[in-house]
């Protein structure tokens, strides 16, 4: 298949490596001509250019731009796609990008595949980044069930695990386990940070290990990607938010109160919860 990608980062750069080493023709476009030849040359596509007319060739076309990009790059684009075209984005909130393209271009499937990493950019591409990991999907009514199976078929030869919702459904699940955990990450990092005795924050800096390393993670992340999904899924954000305000503020008057009792309660139910999430046991 002759696949495009727009925007030469992590996210497309690593689809690039994936559907190259299947066999498939990948056509990127990216906004910089810099990072156009560095694709070239890691081998993350067959071809590349700033010029959307590349893309005229393409069945499918991934749009792997910062979210505040994607509706400008379709809108870009749309001159130079044939109908048959299939669009689908990568984007980390699909409510508004759902609304804005749907009515731009019928052949459109809202997705988002669940993995990432602190660092960005081409460089940060890997193959396989996909592998396991889930791939959501947010097809409206009025999305072709043709159009869904292609970009489907496509998630699944990444191997990773796909899920259908709605594009709602999605912001507000993410919310919970992907936005709220970057806010509460960099919460984490700038609460350290607010150490005033200097000898103590060095020797907090040294010591840190493999507890500092999974907390902080993803707080360590993108600014640029954090902000986007503060400003995309604000409403869901802050309801994640305030909960969490609630549930540590309940952890602070059981710490207040002396209440061990309940504390370990509380970290019995919390125990026994983390593993009915997605996450690999002892990890
Ligand atoms: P990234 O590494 O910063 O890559 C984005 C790339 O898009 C940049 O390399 C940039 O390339 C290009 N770009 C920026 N503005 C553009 C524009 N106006 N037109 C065309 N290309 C443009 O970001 P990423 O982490 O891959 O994220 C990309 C998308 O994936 C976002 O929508 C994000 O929500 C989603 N996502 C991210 C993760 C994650 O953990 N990182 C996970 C799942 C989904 P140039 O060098 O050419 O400027």
């Amino acid at each position: 298949m002759k696949i495009g990608v727009v925007g030469l980062g992590l996210i497309g750069g690593s689809l690039g490596l994936d559907l190259r080493s299947q066999g498939h023709q990948v056509l990127g476009m990216s906004r910089r001509e810099e990072t156009c030849a560095e694709a070239i040359a890691r081998g993350v596509v067959d071809d590349a250019s700033v010029n959307p007319a590349l893309l005229t060739a393409a069945e499918v076309v991934f749009i792997c731009t910062p979210l505040a990009a994607i509706t400008p790059t379709v809108e870009q684009l749309i001159p130079y796609l044939t109908p048959a075209t299939v669009l689908t984005d990568v984007g980390s909130v699909k409510t508004p990008v759902v609304e804005a393209i749907a009515p731009l271009w019928s052949n459109f499937v809202g997705g988002h595949p669940m993995a990432g990493k602190a660092d960005s950019g081409i460089a940060a591409a890997e193959l396989a980044l996909f592998a396991s990991r889930p791939y959501v999907l947010t097809p409206v009514a009025t999305t072709p069930i043709q159009a869904v199976a292609v970009v489907e078929e496509i998630a699944r030869s990444l191997r990773a695990v796909v899920y259908h919702c709605q594009p709602e459904e999605h912001d507000r699940a993410v919310s919970w386990i992907s936005h709220l955990p970057v806010m509460v990450s960099a919460g984490l990092i700038a609460a350290c940070m607010s150490e005033t005795n200097s000898g103590v924050l060095a020797l907090a800096q040294k010591l840190a290990s493999s507890g500092f390393q999974d907390t902080s993670r993803v707080g360590g992340g993108s600014p640029e990607l954090g902000v986007m999904m503060a400003r995309y899924n604000k409403r869901e954000l802050l309801r994640s938010l305030q909960q969490y305000r609630h549930n540590i503020e309940a952890l602070i008057d059981l710490i207040e109160q002396e209440d061990w009792i309940a504390l370990e309660q509380q970290l019995e139910l919390t125990q026994m919860a983390r593993h009915q999430f997605n996450v690999k046991n002892g990890v």
